[in-house]
């Protein structure tokens, strides 16, 4: 019995594969074939949603090659590799390479589907192998040029990711962003290694390839910082405030440890105030630090207290509660400050203060290169009551 049906579902997807083929075969103008390309998507999602994987890998094996059937060879193995079966996908990519006669775009399109199955595989060095060919291809040389690029990002391998990069702006794609967090990642490497020139190097170039980034402007103030150049840590701050406000959370405590180093708290002040950035918490905190440095903790918490009436927002109510916990006297409630600091304390730390702009992934830390969707720059602080 189960002999009969398996030979019955053969025949059937064997007619199945042959009302497919008929799309692959028939010659269309260009005007047809966008209007074809969807309900020949449809054809294939009703056959894979219909066979088993079994199945499918048996008729295509018995499924001659030839100009009309090779993209369906391709198809169904890239339905393999989607499923996570990619020993399916690298076997038929595999047998289609060794055919012999196929012209040179089918090698070539083989070729790159072959190193994206290594590349699902983990196999970067092959994959690597077989892009590394496809880089000069009329075809294919841009998108090779763009897998090498995921692959040396993810094996962290940075002058090969510039090297790479730079070839993409010769076809004329922009770089420029992606470009300045590959010399931020080489400096950093740099200052791991102890060499601080060439770190300084690196986020010269950085500086250099996207005047608009917000990261290098950070990277290059921390670097000034340890090495005690306060003020001129301060001007690219500045700047990097200047690019974009969403960071003045990561860049207001920067600036209150060169206010501090400096003693230029007062100066400090006047440029947050001329900064006038209304939605930012941080900015008011940033303010409330200083005074509280300068002047005392009961000047921060008359400051935090306008500014929380102004601008309500969870961090801001925390911090006010910490100082109105340092000034309060045994006889008041410090008990119920307590209580309703666990309760803020609580909701900020279960709040994300990072989200992707590009998949909406959301954390604790600020990642450059997002860890979901792997795109550069994409993640910003959260703003919003709970935000920085
Ligand atoms: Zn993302």
């Amino acid at each position: 019995m189960g002999e009969f049906l398996m030979q019955w579902l053969i025949i059937a997807l064997a007619i199945a594969i042959g009302w497919v083929l008929g799309f692959f075969s028939k010659r269309r103008t260009s005007s047809q074939v966008a209007i074809n390309k969807t309900a020949l998507e449809e054809r294939m999602q009703l056959l894979y949603s219909s066979y088993s994987s079994e199945s499918l890998e048996s008729l295509v094996s018995n499924l001659p090659v030839s100009k009309d059937t090779l993209a369906l060879h391709i198809s169904i193995a890239g339905h393999f590799r989607k499923k996570g079966e990619v020993d399916r996908s690298l076997l038929i990519h595999q047998n289609l390479l060794a055919y012999p006669g196929l012209p040179e775009k089918s090698i070539e399109d083989i070729t790159y589907e072959l190193a994206k199955d290594y590349m699902s595989a983990g196999l970067f060095d092959r994959a690597e192998a077989l892009l590394l060919k496809l880089q000069t291809s009329r075809h294919f040389a841009t998108k090779a040029l763009r897998k090498l690029l995921d692959i040396y990002t993810q094996e962290q391998e940075w002058f090969k990711a510039v090297e790479v990069a730079q070839k993409l702006v010769q076809f004329k794609e922009p770089m420029s962003g992606e470009l300045t967090h590959f010399y931020c990642e080489l400096a950093s490497d740099s200052l791991r290694s102890g060499d601080l020139f060439e770190a300084e190097q690196f986020y010269r170039r950085a500086l250099d390839c996207d005047k608009k980034a917000v990261r290098p402007y950070i990277a290059y103030a921390d670097f000034l910082i340890k090495r005690g150049s306060h003020k001129e840590a301060v001007s690219y701050l500045r700047k990097a405030a200047e690019q974009n406000s969403d960071f003045l959370c990561e860049l207001i405590p920067r600036f209150l440890v060169c206010a501090e180093a400096l003693k230029e708290e007062t100066r400090f002040r006047r440029y947050l105030d001329e900064l006038q950035v209304d939605s930012s918490p941080s900015l008011a905190l940033g303010m409330a630090e200083s005074l509280r440095q300068e002047l005392g903790a009961e000047e921060a918490e008359k400051y935090l207290s306008r500014a929380l009436l102004e601008r309500p927002k969870l961090i801001t109510l925390d911090r006010l509660l910490d100082l109105r916990m340092d000034l309060a006297e045994a006889n008041t409630d410090v008990a119920f400050l307590a209580a309703v600091k666990q309760v803020t304390t609580g909701l900020l730390k279960e709040a994300p203060r990072y989200r992707c702009m590009g998949c909406g992934f959301a954390g604790k830390q600020l990642y450059w290169l997002c860890p979901s969707c792997k795109q550069w720059g994409k993640i910003r602080p959260v703003q919003g009551v709970s935000g920085l």
